[in-house]
């Protein structure tokens, strides 16, 4: 059954998750100030189901029960099902201007369930069926689940057996006849207080030495044990001041990271994905690496598309949009946003079937979509804050704006001046004037900025990490018989 949106946030209520922010348990983080514009923008990803105008693209049916499900937890059956994943993604960027954070758990659900398939095949193991079991609960009861992969990785030249603190990677503490108990955490994990599970990936591939390592598995994000330290974003205690949603420039949605803590969890054989098999750990990765490379080509073109709406905006709002360069810029944002979803739609199109029979994306193309990610965005918030002004970061707050304190010679008011000297075009207000600069400030460096512009440098993997993969994916010595082949040399 597919949950309300409504119905996302009460169900969040009854988990006991175990939520710490600023050196202070927080009781009631549902209604949190700081937190709730997560929340939100979770929340529409079951709001836009129930839309009669979206809900094909954002429901399909299951290839597991034959339901209607919700697409954040369908196995893709075609690069149709790949192509309308980032369509998805994109519609959700535009509606949220945010990270919705729904992704992580569709792209582990996609690379466990070929994973498993293989890893079974050479072992005989259960994970599989474990998996599938596991996936159609969360499809029936319309459950958001987090993929949390990044491990804290400790001193990065050391294998994880070598570290000197085993808990800098997730590991498998102690096996039991009934499970395992794990021990560990994963470091910036979006969404992961917003999710009633969690599915737990390893980081990296690993060797013989650190099977205790290889270990992949869910749990519900209550389990005994199990905590998270939010972490905080830029401008973020703007959210605790009174009547300040204009400062915000996006009030209502946010994204969310966490310091997500096994603190000796006991995982039941049933929930266990990999425990040792550790040639798979590598596979595991890549492909939920792949997927989530992909979803780039889609989430981070959907915030784009509102930042170029925003700074087109600005300029109206400056009385500066019939400048031959501000329409070049405009030009130049809408090129390269468009390349990346380009990306994106290709590596999607170019996808394949797995042995387990869900879809796979092409993982050369999808790496070097994630790649342009680490640079486009960054040029597009240049042009939009060139295209902005500097006002932007130097107008005085929304209480300035409301404020009846009289300074002027005449008697006006701190309110009055700030109207007087930050009109514009007579084609808007000076409040319009100022949401749109901080909706491009709350994108380019605010609360937002966490999703738009250092998640798209580090999330799904940094750079270094895409270039290791368009190297081995390349083909370099096929290029190189292409070119002795046409130079004539034998
Ligand atoms: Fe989804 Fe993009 Fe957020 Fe990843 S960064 S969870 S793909 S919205
Ligand atoms: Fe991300």
């Amino acid at each position: 059954m597919l949950m309300t949106g409504e119905q996302y946030i009460e169900s969040l209520r009854k988990l006991n998750t175990r939520v710490y922010m600023f050196g202070e348990k927080v009781e009631n983080w549902v209604d949190h100030p700081i937190i709730r514009p997560s929340i939100n923008c979770v929340k529409v990803t079951y709001d836009l189901a129930q839309d009669p105008e979206y809900k094909d693209l954002m429901t399909a049916k299951s290839s597991l029960t034959g339901e209607t499900i919700n697409r954040f937890s369908h196995l893709h059956q075609s690069t149709e099902d790949l192509k309308n994943k980032v369509k998805m993604q994109r519609l959700c960027g535009q509606k949220t201007a945010s990270c919705f954070q729904r992704c992580v758990g569709m792209d582990a659900f996609n690379s466990m369930f070929s994973s498993t398939y293989e890893i079974d095949k050479k072992y005989g193991t259960n994970y599989h069926e474990n998996f599938k079991n596991f996936l159609k609960m969360v499809q029936t009861e319309d459950l958001v689940v987090d993929g949390a992969m990044t491990d804290p990785k400790g001193d990065r030249g050391l294998a994880p057996h070598m570290q000197k603190d085993k808990d800098l990677f997730v590991h498998i503490k102690e096996r039991r006849e009934d499970g395992i108990v794990v021990r560990g955490a994963k470091c910036h994990q979006t969404g992961s207080i917003n999710s009633h599970w969690h599915i737990v990936m390893p980081t990296q591939a690993m060797r013989e030495e650190d099977k205790d390592f290889a270990v992949a598995f869910a749990c519900p994000t209550d389990a005994e044990g199990m905590y998270m330290i939010y972490g905080r974003q830029s401008c973020d205690t703007r959210k605790l001041e009174p009547n300040a949603d204009i400062d915000l420039g996006n009030a209502q949605y946010g994204g969310q990271e966490a310091l997500v803590v096994f603190d000796d969890v006991f995982i039941p054989n049933e929930y266990i994905f990999l425990a040792g098999e550790y040639e798979f750990a590598g596979m595991i990765v890549e492909r939920f690496a792949g997927y989530h490379r992909q979803s780039y080509g889609g989430c981070k073109v959907g915030v784009g598309d509102v930042l170029i709406g925003a700074a087109a905006l600005a300029a109206e709002y400056n009385g500066a949009q019939k400048a031959s360069h501000i329409k070049d810029k405009l030009i130049e944002m809408t090129h390269l946003n468009e390349t990346l979803y380009c990306c994106g739609i290709a590596c999607s199109t170019e996808g394949y079937p797995t042995e387990a029979g869900n879809y796979q994306i092409d993982l050369l193309l999808a790496n070097v979509c994630k790649q342009n990610i680490t640079r486009f965005p960054y040029e597009i918030v240049r042009l939009a804050e060139d295209i902005a002004g500097g006002l932007m970061v130097t107008m005085p707050a929304q209480a300035d704006f409301d404020s009846d304190l009289a300074v002027g010679r005449n008697g006006e008011t701190i309110g009055e001046v700030c109207n007087k000297f930050f009109a514009a075009a007579p084609s808007c207000t000076t409040e319009q004037r100022m949401r749109v600069l901080r909706l491009i400030e709350n994108i380019c460096l605010g609360a937002a900025a966490v999703g738009y512009r250092t998640e798209s440098m580090h999330g799904a993997g940094s750079p270094q990490a895409q270039r290791i993969m368009i190297q081995r994916q390349g083909n370099i010595e096929g290029k190189k018989a292409l070119a002795k082949a046409i130079a004539g040399i034998k």
